[in-house]
C-alpha cells in the first residue's frame, strides 16, 4: 500500500509530514517545482495550535459557528489529533501562527523536516503530473492526495461521465469582490482594532484600506501590515497583476492617495518609518469548493475497471476549498490533520473513509462560507459607515 501526494505545497508537505511517522504507510510525494521561492507573507490561525475547545473557538468570527457546525466528540477528536502530532512538527506550527511568515519559509521548514527525518519513508519526485499519470500509478488499495492547488489536477475528474472531462463542472464559485492586496513591513510594534481601521481612514471617502496587522513571527519590533482595498471590476481589468507603490501612485492616484493618509497617520502615533517598498497585487477574492472531494461518486456509479473504483482519492487543501482574506492555508492545515488521521485508521472501508471525509469537508465548507460572508458584509457596513442611508440599504434586518 502506498500514499501518494500530488503537490508539494503548504498542504502537501503538511500531509506528507503528518504521515511519514506512520510506519505502514510510506509516501511518494510530487511536485513540479524544484524550488520553493514564493516570497508572500502569510498568516496562520492560533486555532491550528488549539489545546482545549475554548482556545479553538477563540475566534471572534467564526466560534459560534463552531459550535454550531460541529459535534463536541468531533471537536474533541481534532484536539487529541493534534496532541498527537510529532513534537518536531508541532514546534513548527508553534512558531508560525505567532505573526506573518514567508510561505517559502513554511514551504521550506516542512520540506527540510521531511528530508531530514530518519527512517524517512519518503519518496520524492520532481515531475509534472497529468491526470493520466496519477491514475496510471494508483495501484488498487493505494491512496490518492491531490494537493496541487487552486487549479487541481483531478477535481474535474472526479465524477464518472462519458469521458469527457468538463473545466470547472465539480466546482462551485462564490465571487465576493475585486480587491487590492497591499503589504508592508512598519519598523515599530503596531496593532490596529476596528476603531483604529475607521480613525484611520476616515477622510478616505472612495478606497478604504482594511489592515490585516500582526508582528512578524521572527520579531516583536517589525510590524507586517496586509491589508485589502476594494476595486470596481474595470479596475481589475485594467491593472497588472503585481505592482509597486510607483506604478499605484502614477496609475491610480485615488487608492495611492488613500495609503499615504492611512500610513501618514500610523507614522504620527507610533513614530517609525516604512521599511522597503509597498507590495500589490490585484485579485479576484473568490470562495469555492469541490462538490465532490472525493472519488466517492465513481464508488457509487456503474460497475467499472477505472482506477478510481478501487482505491480512495481526496482533495486537500486549495484543491478541494479556497478561500480569500487570510484563512486558507489554515483551514487546509485543519483538513489535512483530519485526513491524515482518517488515512491512518486501519478499521475503515474504503466508502465510510470517503463519506467521513465528504461531510467533513462539507462541515469546513460551512464554516469557512460563513466567515468569509461575514467579513465581506462587515466590510461592506464599515465602508458606508459615513453614510447612513448606503448603510442602511446593506444592513438587510429580516
Ligand atoms: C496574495 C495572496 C496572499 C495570501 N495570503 C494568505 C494568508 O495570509 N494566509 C493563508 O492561509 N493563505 C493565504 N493565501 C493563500 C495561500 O497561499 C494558499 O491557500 C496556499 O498556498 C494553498 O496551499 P496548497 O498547498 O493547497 O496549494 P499550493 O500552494 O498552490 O501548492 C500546490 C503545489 O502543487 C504543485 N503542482 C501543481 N500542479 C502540479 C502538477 N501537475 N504536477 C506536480 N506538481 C504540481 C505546485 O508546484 C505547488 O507546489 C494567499 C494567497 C495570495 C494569492
Amino acid at each position: 500500500m502506498q500514499v501518494h501526494v500530488v503537490g508539494a505545497g503548504p498542504v502537501g508537505l503538511m500531509l506528507t509530514a503528518l504521515l511519514q511517522p506512520v510506519e505502514r504507510l510510506p509516501v511518494r510525494l510530487y511536485d513540479k517545482r524544484r524550488e520553493y521561492t514564493r516570497t508572500r507573507m502569510v498568516q496562520l490561525a492560533p486555532y491550528l495550535v488549539a489545546d482545549s475547545i475554548e482556545s479553538y473557538r477563540a475566534d471572534p468570527i467564526d466560534g459560534d459557528s463552531v459550535e454550531a457546525i460541529f459535534d463536541p466528540s468531533e471537536l474533541d477528536r481534532g484536539l487529541a489529533f493534534r496532541q498527537s502530532i510529532a513534537p518536531d512538527l508541532r514546534a513548527l506550527l508553534r512558531d508560525w501562527v505567532l505573526g506573518f511568515c514567508p510561505l517559502n519559509s513554511i514551504e521550506r521548514s516542512l520540506s527540510d523536516l521531511i528530508d531530514a527525518r530518519s527512517p524517512n519513508g519518503v519518496e520524492r519526485t520532481a515531475a509534472v503530473m497529468t491526470a493520466e499519470d496519477a491514475m496510471a500509478m494508483l495501484q488498487p488499495g493505494d491512496v490518492l492526495i491531490d494537493a496541487t492547488g487552486s487549479r487541481s489536477l483531478l477535481r474535474d475528474h472526479l465524477v464518472p461521465g462519458s469521458g469527457k472531462v468538463t473545466e470547472g463542472a465539480n466546482t462551485v464559485t462564490v465571487r465576493l469582490e475585486y480587491a487590492l492586496v497591499i503589504t508592508f513591513l512598519y519598523g515599530q510594534p503596531y496593532d490596529c482594532n476596528e476603531h483604529c481601521k475607521y480613525y484611520k481612514n476616515i477622510e478616505n471617502a472612495r478606497y478604504k484600506f482594511i489592515p490585516m496587522v500582526q508582528r512578524t513571527h521572527y520579531d516583536g519590533s517589525v510590524s507586517h501590515v496586509t491589508g485589502i482595498v476594494n476595486i470596481s471590476a474595470e479596475e481589475y481589468e485594467a491593472m497588472p497583476s503585481h505592482f509597486d507603490g510607483e506604478w499605484l501612485r502614477s496609475n491610480v492616484p485615488g487608492v495611492a492617495e488613500s495609503m499615504d493618509r492611512f500610513i501618514d497617520k500610523i507614522k504620527d502615533e507610533t513614530h517609525g518609518e516604512i521599511l522597503g517598498e509597498l507590495e500589490i497585487v490585484r485579485i479576484p477574492l473568490d470562495l469555492y469548493r469541490a462538490r465532490n472531494a472525493t472519488n466517492l461518486q465513481w464508488l457509487e456509479g456503474r460497475p467499472s475497471d477505472h482506477p478510481f473504483t478501487r482505491s480512495p482519492v481526496f482533495l486537500a487543501g486549495d484543491s478541494a476549498i479556497g478561500s480569500p482574506y487570510f484563512q486558507s492555508i489554515s483551514l487546509g492545515f485543519e483538513c489535512s490533520m483530519f485526513l491524515a488521521g482518517l488515512v491512518a485508521q486501519q478499521d475503515v472501508t474504503l466508502r465510510e473513509m470517503l463519506e467521513r471525509y465528504e461531510l467533513y469537508i462539507y462541515k469546513q465548507w460551512l464554516r469557512v462560507y460563513m466567515r468569509s460572508k461575514m467579513i465581506k458584509h462587515n466590510k461592506d457596513l464599515f465602508e458606508s459607515l459615513d453614510d447612513p442611508l448606503a448603510l442602511l440599504d446593506k444592513l438587510h434586518i429580516y
